[in-house]
């Protein structure tokens, strides 16, 4: 069974050896390993079940640790690096061959990202191999935003759970490439995409889909919990399903139901966002035969919201086998 605690150095030591510990970040908590190191790597995807055709992160102190692992970076892709690292936001630029094809699924990109959370960055500052550190749950399932989430899914499999308490912004990150020195944005997270472009114009926006299996993190079916999720307006669900036996995942009303969570009662955002994975895990947890909720507003961190509601809420898995 994995400890659970907060030392930096333990965490470490064990990555130096080769094994694979889950760490804190601020978007959600990271399985991370060695990413040069080609056994952990394959750990990695051993232990989140995760088919090997889905490329991983990887995490690094800073942006010019970063330009060890890249052959260059874009104008487009420093103005935002310089703007938005250390935090929630991946670059995919081109790769140095040091980094192992399994870590890129063979791709001659890299995704790079640089946490700021300050636990990973006292791991990163210690050890001097970038961390592959995808989220910390098995694959197409919720991704973890405490160290209690990750015990209840991985706690057999790892040694170690570098605790740094709930994370701060609780989705994962935005992930950002270039076609021809031009942006485009391939999953909604963190940042905003609004952000994005008030600093560097505008983007493309690519977010789909089953028919790019290279990026599941883009499959139709993704961040699912366990039970059915519908999502519509919640007044009209609860016409069509009984309010006693459905957990309500609703935004800001309170419908007084027994099984329900409120993303934010202030209509906040980014409190809404820090919530959702853990009110989804505590609704599926919960004696309800189905979840209903309704997409939040379609601007800022809504849009990434409602990003990962839609996959949840797809029916169509991709592979299914996956589940
Ligand atoms: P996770 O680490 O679970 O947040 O997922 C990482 C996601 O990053 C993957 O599912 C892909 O969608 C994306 N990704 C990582 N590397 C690349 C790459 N080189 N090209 C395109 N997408 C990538
Ligand atoms: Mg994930």
């Amino acid at each position: 069974m994995a400890r659970i605690g907060s030392s930096v150095s333990e965490a470490a030591r064990l990555l130096v050896r080769g094994e694979v510990v889950a760490i804190p970040t601020e978007t959600v908590y990271g399985l991370a390993g060695n990413a040069l190191h080609v056994e952990a790597v394959a750990r990695i995807f051993e232990v989140k079940e995760r088919p090997t055709f889905d490329p991983l992160i990887i995490h690094v102190l800073d942006l010019p640790a970063a330009q060890n692992y890249v052959q260059h970076i874009p104008k487009p892709a420093l103005v935002l690096a310089e703007k938005f690292w250390p935090g929630p936001l991946t670059l995919l630029l081109p790769r140095k061959s040091i980094i192992p094809d399994l870590v890129t699924s063979g791709l001659d990109t890299v995704a790079v990202r640089c946490p700021a959370h300050p636990l990973a960055q006292q791991l990163l500052a210690l050890v001097d191999f970038p961390l592959a550190a995808p989220s910390a749950n098995k694959f197409g399932r919720l991704s973890p935003t405490q160290a209690k989430h990750v015990e209840e899914q991985l706690g057999n499999e790892i040694p170690y759970i570098l605790d740094g308490g709930p994370c701060p912004i609780g989705l994962e990150s935005t992930i950002v490439g270039f076609e021809n020195e031009q942006p485009v944005i391939y999953r909604l997270g963190g940042i905003a995409a609004e952000d994005i472009e008030a600093v560097i114009g505008k983007t493309g926006l690519q977010l789909h889909s089953a028919s790019n299996p290279r990026a599941p993190g883009q499959l139709t079916r993704h961040y699912a919990p366990r039970k059915k999720l519908v999502l519509g307006s919640l007044e009209e669900l609860l016409k069509h399903y009984p309010a006693h036996s459905s957990g309500i995942l609703s935004f800001r009303k309170d419908f007084g139901l027994p099984y329900q969570r409120l993303l934010s009662p202030s209509g906040n955002l980014r409190e809404a966002a820090q919530h959702l994975f853990l009110y989804l895990r505590e609704l599926e947890a919960m004696p309800v035969d189905v979840i209903l909720a309704e997409p939040a507003e379609e601007k800022g961190l809504g849009r990434a919201i409602n990003d990962r509601l839609r996959r949840a809420a797809a029916t169509t898995a991709q592979p299914h086998t996956y589940e």
